[in-house]
């Protein structure tokens, strides 16, 4: 794997101009001040270089919800942050002159956490495009839908697919709530349930499409009870899950930027810690460099997948160190975005397992084309121009492409994966104690929330709160 001192993200210029690479994020300019304070030196130890109230590892939602808390409370803790930039797996930036996001994209109405937040600070939203067609899987191929046809093709089947989900997520929020239910359905993968339904070949494939996109490969990786959780949290219909197309103005980055500056929290860039060690109510945080850090306590704020790179002592907790072994994290996660030349419609594609480009969303047209996000599937070389090309050929033909870009989550050092979702007997095995403070080390993230979990900043956010509220009592 390449050295990732920059971002791994591609431009792909292609056509009639040579291949332009454009790697690299803008650094982001840490806040100033100091992160001294009284409590912090006098619980320093003399081999550290610096102390905080709280070390908090990680800047994305989760991290930053942890620091906005902290700081409401009194505390200075600051923020130690392995990129060059703040957001983590939310990165907003640009492409083709517009903003983009890299990951994360959209937030939705039902997610009460992210409302919230945007009201406190005046963020608005606005609905994504809607496609004016649709390409599903077929008898014969592709099939092309309407929208309304496509809804009423799809409700039923995931309907069908997530019977019983109401009972067994009776209270969505509260995932163990019905732990006697959950005990016939948790070690079940998304495979394991399509197997249980008597599907036709293209019901199949319409549901599995999507199923094994959302699980990073075959849909035997991702857990039943995960994205069932999703749907009854989204209100338990195929039409209540479509309204999670919301996006924030300024871009997914702007409610985090927002809660970071009511904090005035300091974020160290550039800081991969390596190590974390507890003693004597003191713990101590090296970065790679050699740099160390004190402080009463710290929260990894990182996602699971990458858990495995930092050394604990004392080592992990049981559940801990097998989240850290199987990842949460779903191992392939690469979004595209393409820029197709002239005017096009707005179509959404969605195709087979093992297709180059999983799904294709439209997103806005510009003068000289339309831009696309797409997911490209396991298969698709995404560094060659010309397979990206022939793989959009096939839901538009004869298309040219102007440009692209892409970037490999599960090829990410400090991702090690894209977004989370649930592996098959996680939910049981893990919960309630991976929330759990190991001593005075504490754990945030999307990955290990109870609601949200995994694929939405909702879930970084009620991680990060629950956090914060374990540090407080802790905290000295
Ligand atoms: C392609 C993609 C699409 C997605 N789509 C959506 C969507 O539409 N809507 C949505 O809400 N969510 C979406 N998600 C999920 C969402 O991005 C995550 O759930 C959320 O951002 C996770 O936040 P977090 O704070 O838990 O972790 P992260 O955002 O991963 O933050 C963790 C931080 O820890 C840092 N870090 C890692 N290792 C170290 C180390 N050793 N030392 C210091 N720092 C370290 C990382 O650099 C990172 O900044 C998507 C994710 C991906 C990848």
């Amino acid at each position: 794997m390449k050295s990732r001192k920059t971002e791994p993200a591609r431009h792909r210029r292609v056509a009639r101009r040579p291949l332009l690479k454009a790697a690299g994020a803008a650094v982001v300019a840490a806040s100033a001040g100091g992160v001294w304070s009284a409590h912090a030196a006098k619980s320093s130890s003399a081999a550290a270089d610096e102390s905080a109230d709280a070390l908090i590892i990680g800047a994305g939602y989760a991290g930053v919800t942890v620091a906005r808390e902290l700081a409401a409370r009194g505390l200075k803790p600051l923020i130690l942050e392995a990129r060059n930039r703040t957001g983590g797996r939310i990165w907003t930036d640009t492409f083709s002159g517009e903003q983009v996001e890299i990951g994360g994209g959209w937030v939705g109405e039902q997610q009460k956490l992210v409302q919230r937040e945007l009201t406190r600070y005046g963020i608005a939203t606005t609905p994504d495009i809607g496609p004016e067609r649709m390409l599903l899987p077929g008898d014969n191929g592709l099939e092309s839908l309407t929208p309304e046809e496509a809804v009423g093709a799809l409700s039923p089947l995931w309907s069908e697919f997530y019977r019983g989900s109401e009972n067994y997520f009776e209270r969505p929020y509260e995932p163990l709530h019905r732990k006697d239910l959950l005990q016939k359905v948790d070690g079940l993968s998304l495979a394991d349930r399509l197997r249980q339904l008597s599907l036709a070949p293209k019901e199949f494939q319409r549901l599995n499409s999507e199923t094994s996109l959302y699980s990073g490969g075959p849909s035997s990786i991702g857990a039943l009870t995960g994205m069932a959780q999703w749907f009854q949290l989204a209100g338990g219909t195929y039409e209540s899950s479509l309204s999670m197309n919301q996006k924030p103005a300024g871009g997914m980055i702007s409610l985090l930027k927002a809660m970071l500056k009511e904090a005035g929290t300091e974020v160290r860039l550039q800081s991969a810690v390596t190590r974390i060690t507890e003693s004597k109510g003191l713990v101590t945080v090296e970065v790679s460099g050699g740099k160390r850090y004190t402080a009463p306590l710290v929260v990894v704020a990182t996602p699971t997948n990458v858990w495995k790179d930092i050394a604990f002592h004392p080592g992990l907790p049981p559940a801990h160190a097998t989240a850290a072994r199987q990842g949460i994290g779903v191992p392939h996660s690469n979004k595209l975005w393409i820029h197709v030349r002239g005017r096009t419609e707005a179509l959404f594609a969605q195709t087979p397992e093992g297709s180059p480009i999983s799904m294709m969303l439209p997103q806005q047209q510009l003068s000289d084309g339309r831009l696309m996000v797409a997911f490209g599937g396991p298969s698709l070389d995404a560094e060659d121009p010309a397979a990206v090309q022939k793989a959009v050929r096939q839901f538009l033909p004869g298309s040219s492409l102007i440009r692209y870009r892409t970037m490999d989550w599960g090829r990410d050092r400090y991702s090690r994966g894209g977004w989370g979702l649930r592996r098959p007997n996680q939910l049981l095995n893990l919960f309630p104690q991976i929330e759990e403070p190991h001593g005075r080390i504490l754990f945030a993230g999307a990955d290990i929330a109870q609601g949200w979990h995994g694929a939405y900043i909702e879930g970084a956010i009620e991680s990060g709160l629950r956090a914060a509220q374990q540090a407080i009592t802790l905290a000295p």
